[in-house]
């Protein structure tokens, strides 16, 4: 089973106020957690370092000294909580990190610029805890114990990667930031074939998009329509438009379901919402939480 904790879903900047508290202001971090599958396998993977991880890390005091993060790229609101990760401080933490260079940047450059004076009181050379970067390619494939890892590059202002993580029974896909439409479609529904979840990007709502066409990034009724022609059995959008509302979106999701003709299931992530996949059908906390919003 692989148990999965949103941590931050906002997209572009994090949001506070009345208006956002159901589904949250954090940016992208995404936990998967692993227990059980065997000494090699690492028992948490990370995607981004948005300022949700922040949170994850104020929540979990232990167990960090074998963790994975997949970065999918380096805009800002996807590594902006890595200065204020507590187990950075903590010296059992022991932190792999894997993405590909922006720019002729890679993850190391970025993360230690991002932590240098006068930005940040501690640089990332100072921290407590052990680090190891590796650079992959913009496409591949790795094992890492008894977890399959399938990456591919997509459309995105200097590039975005999305990740597939399957234990061999389970199956999640991370899309990262991407913009279907200007390109990457066909590359994305294969690496989402057949998933049981698919996190995908969806900022905008459809009569916004033609004002942000360029941006970066996806429509409810795009992310909708690779969930279908992939095949995934659960669809939850992400990184939502600072300016969209907990009624804004609840309305925009609601619309979409009655699109679909099927058995996908629909639903606006939220932070903290936990996705547990694997489990049963009809018990699983994902359709509880998927009513709930
Ligand atoms: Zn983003
Ligand atoms: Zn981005």
């Amino acid at each position: 089973m692989l148990n999965i904790t949103l941590w931050g879903t906002r997209g572009s900047i994090p949001v506070s106020g009345p208006q956002f508290r159901r589904y949250g202001g954090a940016t992208t971090c995404i936990e998967i957690e692993l227990g059980g599958q065997g000494s090699s396998t690492p028992s948490r993977v990370i995607i981004d370092g948005g300022s949700g991880l922040a949170a994850l890390g104020r929540a979990t005091e232990q167990n960090w000294e074998d963790t994975i993060l997949f970065q999918t790229h380096f805009h800002w609101d996807h590594i902006q909580g890595f200065p204020l990760f507590g187990p950075l401080f903590n010296p059992t933490t022991n932190l792999r990190l894997y993405s590909t260079s922006r720019e002729g940047r890679t993850l190391f450059e970025v993360l230690s610029d991002q932590m240098k004076r006068p930005l940040f009181p501690v640089e990332l050379a100072d921290i407590a805890a052990t680090l190891h970067f590796e650079d992959i390619d913009d496409s591949g494939q790795r094992s890492f114990g008894g977890l399959a890892v399938e990456w591919a590059e997509m459309c995105h202002p200097s590039g975005s990667t999305a990740y597939r993580i399957s234990n061999g029974e389970s199956t999640i896909v991370f899309s990262g930031d991407v913009e279907v439409r200007s390109g990457g479609r066909s590359e994305l529904i294969q690496l989402a074939r057949g998933a049981d979840v698919l996190i995908m990007d969806a900022q905008y709502f459809e009569h916004e998009y033609p004002d942000r066409m360029g941006f970066g990034h996806s429509t409810y009724n795009d992310a909708m329509e690779v969930a279908l022609e992939a095949g995934v059995d659960r669809l939850f959008l992400t990184h939502h438009d600072p300016t969209h509302s907990d009624d804004a979106l609840d309305e925009a999701v609601a619309e979409l379901r009655k699109k679909v003709d099927g058995p996908l299931q629909i639903a606006s992530a939220r932070d903290g919402l936990q996705i547990a996949v694997g489990e049963p059908e009809g018990t699983s906390e994902v359709e509880i939480a998927a009513q709930a919003t």
